[in-house]
């Protein structure tokens, strides 16, 4: 029940989101690896906030792929996840694909930048 609760309130923030900010990509904290991922967020998988191991989204290109970012400092490739008091949201560096679509592209406050 409690799982069907939270799938449900997870598909209506999806929803209200997009209907409040078309542009924008929200950030949401899990703790453990979402089986189903939306467009236009980034699952952050950690403790807390100041705690990230993993950011999962979808492919900004359109293939449907997966892209699963390493947030852990001692272990490279890494990305670091930023933000401001203005509830701005970012990862850097940028996401470069090498393989499959080799899609480019950077997560700079809430959106979105293809190179
Ligand atoms: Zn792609």
């Amino acid at each position: 029940m409690i799982r069907w609760l939270l799938k449900w309130s997870r598909k209506f923030s999806v929803f209200f989101h997009k209907l409040c900010y078309p542009n924008k990509i929200a950030f949401i904290l899990v703790n453990e690896a979402p089986s189903d991922i939306s467009s236009r967020r980034v699952y952050l998988e950690g403790a807390d906030m100041e705690d990230l191991w993993f950011a999962y989204l979808k492919c900004p290109c359109g293939c449907k792929d997966t892209i699963m970012l390493n947030l852990i400092p001692d272990t490279k490739p890494c990305w670091t996840y930023l933000h401001d008091k203005l509830g701005n949201q970012s990862l850097t560096p940028s996401v470069n694909r090498k393989f499959q679509c080799k899609s480019h592209f950077w997560i700079k406050n809430n959106r979105i930048v293809i190179v």
